[in-house]
Order: structure tokens, then sequence, then C-alpha cells
């Protein structure tokens, strides 16, 4: 055994959806760092995903730049078969693309509550889905989807029923497909953040919030979206290669109390 080895990364393609911003950025940048070549897919169409690409040249893998809405499965379909084309065969994943608002329950309407659970939820399907069908020809591949601690635990607060639920069935559907492809060679897991620093809750308008959330973290602090990486890079490399349909909590205690 050679135990540093373990957290190599090293002739891997991997797919990041959710990569222009965030937490999605930062895993796909620390991906290429142990590694790995990156199909970098965000829907947006500012500069994010240019930048994650510049990161990702600057540690000297490659990249490619795919804009492509994870609620379309057939441009989630079409961004494996790119990917495969232009990098090689897809060996990882991380489904990190997601949206989050706030309203109470009996005033959302019933849109709100649709295209929050379109993006969350059934985009990780769809991007499971198609990620899984590649890599069960080589019989062989790992997934981490981003839940989120919202999906064990109710935020204090935060009147979004539709997020929690959103984030609490990804865990649950993760599970159930580690066990779907369990003799298969493919691994599938969840990290399950608490607060993080990330343009979801930096926006200006939300100090007061951002505050708050600082208090309620035992750890007394919010995130970073470097404090992501690691957890990432654990679960999809051969360091966790008896790991699946597990929940990583990455929330500075917020759970336990
Ligand atoms: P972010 O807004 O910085 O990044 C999300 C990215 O996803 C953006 O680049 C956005 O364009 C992309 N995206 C959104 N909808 C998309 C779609 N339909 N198709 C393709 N791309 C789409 O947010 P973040 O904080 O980095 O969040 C990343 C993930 O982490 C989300 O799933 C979020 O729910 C989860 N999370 C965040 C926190 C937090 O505190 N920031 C905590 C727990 C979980």
């Amino acid at each position: 055994l050679n135990a540093p080895k373990l957290f190599d990364l090293s002739g891997q393609v991997a797919i990041v959806t959710g990569a222009g911003s965030g937490i999605g950025q930062r895993i796909a940048i620390g991906l290429a760092q142990c590694g790995a070549d990156i199909a970098l897919l965000d829907r947006r169409t500012d500069d994010g995903l240019a930048d994650t690409a510049r990161e990702i040249q600057v540690a000297g893998r490659r990249s490619i730049k795919i804009e492509a809405d994870v609620t379309s499965k057939s441009s989630l379909s079409d961004a494996v078969t790119r990917t495969e084309a232009e990098l090689g065969a897809l060996t990882l994943a991380v489904n990190a693309a997601g949206i989050a608002n706030a309203n109470p329950a009996e005033e959302m309407n019933e849109d709100q509550y649709q295209t929050l659970m379109d993006v969350n939820l059934k985009g990780v399907f769809l991007s499971c889905q198609a990620e899984a069908r590649a890599m069960l020809k080589n019989r062989r591949g790992s997934i981490v989807n981003i839940a989120s601690m919202s999906g064990v635990i109710v935020n204090r607060g935060l009147s979004q029923a539709h997020y929690n639920a959103s984030k609490a069935g990804v865990i649950h559907m993760s599970k159930s497909m580690a066990m779907e492809w369990v003799d298969r060679g493919i691994r599938v897991n969840t990290i399950s953040p608490g607060y993080t620093a990330t343009p979801m809750n930096t926006r200006p308008e939300m100090v007061h919030q951002t505050k708050l959330f600082e208090e309620q973290t035992p750890m007394q602090r919010m995130a970073t979206v470097d404090e992501m990486v690691g957890p990432a890079v654990f679960l999809l490399s051969n360091a966790a290669s008896f790991v699946t349909g597990v929940d990583l909590l990455v929330d500075g205690g917020f759970c336990c109390w």
C-alpha cells in the first residue's frame, strides 16, 4: 500500500456540474490539482467557467467547457459524449449544480417549488443517469453528489421546505443508486456541506443572515469552498474504495447540536 497515492487522480476524467461558481468550481480545480482532466458544466454564460478553466490550465491539466442545463436529459447525455470524445473514458463525477431560495410554505407557488425541485433533485438524477451509463460500460466510476446538511436538519429561521426536501431526496436517491450499481464497479456518495461562503450566501442582502449562520455553527464560522475539496477527493479516490452510499457531513459540527 502506497498511502499518499490513494488520493492520486492521475489519468482520470471527471465531469463537474455547477463548475462555474462556488463549491463546484473549487472542487473542479482541486480534482485537476490531483491529476484529473475535467469537463466543466454549468448553465452560466458569464466568466465563471472560463475562470475555472484558467485555474485548471495552471494546474497543468486539460478541461473543456460545456454550457448546459442539468434539467435537460439530452444536454447531459451530449455532455458525457463530448467529454469522452475529447478527454477520454469518464471515471469521476461531482454533481454540484443547485439553487436555493426561500418562501413560507403557505405562500410558495407551484412554479417556485417545481423549478427548485427540477434543478436540485431531478437534475442530480439525470446527471447521475448520464454519467453512470458511460461508467457502467467500463464497470468503473465514482460519483459524488452535493447535498446539504439541510437534507438532514431543518435550518432554523429559513423557510425553505422545498430546498430541504430536495436535499433529503439527493441523499436517499444517492444511496439508492449506490445500491443499484454496487456490484458493477460504481460508487455513489454525497457530501452535505454546512453553511459555506459562496455567492449563494455572500450576497450583500445576506449580511444579517450570514452573521446568524456563523453564530449557529459550532465552529463559529462558515466553511470556505477549499474545505469541500478534501472530502470530495477522498470520496472519489481509491482512498474510499470500500465507501459507497455514505453521506459525509462537512458542517463544522452543526448537526451535533
Ligand atoms: P453557487 O450559486 O455559487 O454555484 C452553483 C452553480 O450551479 C452556479 O454556477 C450555477 O450557474 C449552477 N447551476 C444552477 N442551476 C443550474 C442548472 N440548472 N444547470 C447547470 N448549472 C446550474 O452555489 P454553491 O453554494 O456553490 O452551491 C453548490 C451546491 O452546494 C448546491 O447544490 C447547493 O445547494 C449546495 N450547498 C451549498 C451550501 C452553501 O452554504 N453555499 C450549503 C450546502 C449545500
